[in-house]
């Protein structure tokens, strides 16, 4: 039936699962291009080829729209029609930062659209408990988790960011295969980012579930809500 879709999805120029009937393509402004070929490199799907001074030259007929490439770019100069820097961006900027002198700390929690969100959402119909300072900003893959979006956090003043993707590694269970591993990688780097800042690295994690983990998920998150008021909050909160 897979094949069956693919072969249907393609002939309409749409894409196939999970982003089934998706129409849209990243798109690149190219005149800030430096060249650098993450996304070439991190495109789970080999979508983009690359010329000899390592311009990204889109495939769209492999693309998945996973995003990953719009995560790897330090320009930030890719992104979707519906889906883009500025929107998640302006997603974080609505979060209400507490203030300093204030007792609640505020964590955002990025979640990926294709497991770990359903199985949040059910934890929810559960009436699971879930810690009052945490916010979710869904994602369609954590590869697409652009690492602007962790400093802007910090630099607003959140005291904490978390990644909830799909498991990855030999079995992994990512839908884009590498979205969830190449994000974890990001964040190790952003880790030694944060201690030069003087910032403990344990501020941003990483964490993998599956879609039947509904009834884990309010410990993994809630006790990374206790880790982070043992931390204290952001020493960069108001600045
Ligand atoms: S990283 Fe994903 S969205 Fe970007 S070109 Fe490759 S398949 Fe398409
Ligand atoms: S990641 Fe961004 S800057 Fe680097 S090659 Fe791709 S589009 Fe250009």
């Amino acid at each position: 039936l897979k094949a069956i879709q693919c072969l249907e999805s393609t002939d309409r120029g749409v894409s196939v699962h999970p982003r089934s009937g998706d129409a849209s393509y990243p798109d690149f402004f190219m005149q800030r291009c430096t060249q650098c070929k993450r996304c070439t490199e991190e495109c789970p799907f080999g979508a983009l080829d690359d010329d000899e001074k390592g311009t990204p030259l889109p495939n769209n007929t492999r693309c998945r729209r996973c995003g990953t490439c719009m995560g790897s770019c330090p320009e930030r100069i890719i992104g979707f029609k519906d889906y883009n820097i500025d929107l998640i961006g302006s997603m974080i900027k609505a979060v209400e930062v507490p203030e300093e002198d204030d007792d609640r700390l505020r964590i955002i929690v990025f979640v990926c659209e294709n497991d770990a969100y359903p199985a949040l959402d059910m934890a929810g119909m559960r009436r699971n408990g879930i810690n009052h300072m945490l916010r979710f900003i869904p994602v369609r893959c954590l590869g697409s988790v652009n690492m602007a979006w962790i400093r802007d956090a910090l630099s607003a003043g959140m005291d904490g960011v978390m990644l909830l993707g799909c498991t990855y590694g030999d079995d992994y269970q990512c839908h884009f295969v590498k979205g969830s591993e190449i994000a974890n990688k990001r964040m190790e780097n952003i880790g030694d980012t944060l201690s030069t800042l003087g910032l403990e690295s344990e501020r941003c994690v990483t964490n993998q579930v599956a879609i039947t983990d509904y009834d884990k998920i309010p410990q993994i998150v809630n006790d990374f809500v206790e880790e982070i008021v043992e931390m204290g909050p952001n020493p960069f909160k108001g600045f």
